[in-house]
């Protein structure tokens, strides 16, 4: 009789469906599957055509990987049909049946267990319940962040010693104790949800999945030893959590996997683009891009477009809202006034290779992770103007551990929903650009960046340390088989 460790070793995926989250899970399905694990995805069906579209280069060089559509409980929630993607959902009522829809999709990963019986199952932090449903079938559950060790030494100690209880205002800094650099915070950085006490379903949420991590066999993170070496040991060994670091994932990615990944039209943009920035100098061009969720207000916008035009910066700026007539944020010829010297991309750009350009000489980032990682491995400098999230605790990675960018000056937290207002003046960002544009400081920064390139280049290498770490967690997923 075949027992299991004969078996090849079977994973299944569960990624959260945000791009932020979704895209560096499929690469690591993608991981897994070359080197010989079977991978199984799990989507839903809006999201699905993105999932099928970014295993087919794996999928064509023979290695086991699949997909596994469920339904999206919108009705079940109230929602209407289609808003399966965090990005898609319009006012706080639909958020909160969004996260309410999200723990009810247990109800269908259950039997797909009971029926496949993998030998693991990772899923994002963000379904907290996955743990028990892998328990009862007698497999790990491991977790997947999204963030780097930074952020998770960082973020547990606030919430486990609440430093920020100990000031008086919420702009008075306080010291998160015990890292291995004096880091210093403020109320105002954090989450508001995490320094309120209230019973939102994201609230609900965040607490479930911290009680969930306790019980799960461990935590893969996307990052590499090199970058962030001594928050990889204080999490092991003071906080005593099992992490395996398997990052960047995002190298794992082919030029054609690049121009197609995250985008669901065509990619004659991605040329477009390409051959515009083809053009340009090396190092001269900033590319501007907040992410796949923060979609800034029409009088933020505007002050981002009064900046880039007195800036005379040349500039990929990347805007979430569709073209229509009335375009209030655009100060008036405003594509005329910059034509050769800016680009406007109107929904989703191939942000891997705009980055990876040799004319890209700064990325001015809203630090999500993906986003900052993405710009250590292609080399390039940040101007850092964090949002909401794990953004600001990113931030202090680049500008005061790393020495990798310089910070806008951004001091607080915001939600992805408020559009009235510009919280950062057309003044404060020119300075940012043309400052480090013109300034000396960038040499030194490119410079340490291009190091931490090459590290992230090696350490996906074979033998290197984040393919040595993944290695070591097949192999202990191997013998947990037996
Ligand atoms: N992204 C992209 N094109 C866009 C916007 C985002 O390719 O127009 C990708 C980006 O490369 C990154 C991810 O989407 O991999 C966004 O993740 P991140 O953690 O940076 O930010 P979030 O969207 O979660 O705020």
């Amino acid at each position: 009789m075949e027992t299991k460790t004969d078996q090849q070793l079977h994973i299944f995926f569960l990624p959260f469906m945000a791009q932020g989250h979704t895209l560096p899970m499929i690469d690591i399905a993608k991981l897994f599957a070359s080197r010989g694990v079977k991978s199984t995805l799990i989507t839903t069906p809006v999201n699905a055509p993105l999932f099928s579209k970014a295993i087919q280069t794996s999928k064509s060089l023979g290695f086991k990987i699949e997909l596994l559509v469920i339904k999206f409980p919108s009705t079940e929630v109230g929602l209407p049909e289609g808003i399966e993607r965090t990005n898609c959902r319009k006012n706080q009522e639909q958020v909160e049946k969004y996260f309410k829809a999200i723990t009810l999709l247990e109800q269908q990963v259950e039997p797909i267990l009971d029926q496949h019986r993998p030998h693991c199952l990772v899923a994002d932090s963000m379904f907290p319940w996955a743990t028990d449903v892998a328990a009862e079938f007698g497999i790990p559950r491991i977790i997947f962040h999204g963030p780097g060790f930074f952020f998770l030494c960082a973020s547990t100690t606030v919430m486990r010693y609440q430093p920020h209880r100990e000031v008086l205002s919420d702009s008075e800094s306080f010291v998160i104790p015990g890292l291995p650099d004096e880091i210093k915070m403020t109320k105002n950085k954090l989450a508001p949800f995490l320094t309120l006490d209230g019973e939102s379903e994201l609230i609900k949420l965040v607490k479930a999945s911290r009680e969930a991590e306790e019980r799960s066999y461990g935590i893969i993170v996307n990052c590499y030893y090199e970058l962030e070496a001594d928050y990889v040991d204080h999490y092991r060994k003071a906080l005593g959590k099992k992490s395996w670091h398997i990052g960047p994932v995002s190298l794992c990615e082919t030029e054609k996997d690049k121009a197609e990944r995250g985008r669901e039209g065509s990619v004659d943009e991605v040329h477009e683009c390409l051959n515009w920035l083809n053009s340009k100098k090396a190092n001269s061009v900033v590319y501007i891009c907040f992410g796949s969720l923060t979609n800034f207000g029409d009088c933020q916008l505007l002050e981002i477009a009064l900046a880039l035009q007195a800036s005379r910066q040349q500039f990929i700026w990347v805007v979430k809202t569709e073209k229509n007539d009335k375009e209030e944020w655009l100060p008036e010829e405003f594509e005329q006034r910059v034509e050769g010297k800016g680009l406007i991309i109107r929904g989703w750009a191939p942000q891997l290779l705009i980055l990876q350009h040799e004319a890209v000489g700064a990325f001015l980032t809203h630090c999500g992770w993906n986003s900052t990682l993405e710009g250590v491995c292609a080399g390039v400098p940040m101007i850092t103007w964090p949002v909401n999230a794990d953004q600001f605790y990113n931030e202090k990675l680049v500008t005061e551990i790393l020495g990798i960018g310089v910070a806008i000056g951004v001091q607080k937290w915001e939600h992805v929903s408020v559009k009235s207002k510009a919280s950062v003046k057309k003044e404060t960002i020119e300075k940012a650009l043309t400052g480090f544009m013109v300034g000396d400081e960038k040499e030194e920064i490119r410079s340490k960046v291009l190091v931490l390139r090459e590290l992230a280049r090696r350490a996906v290498e074979d033998g290197g340390s984040s393919f040595s770490d993944l290695t070591a967690l097949i192999e202990e997923l191997k013998s947990l088989g037996s």
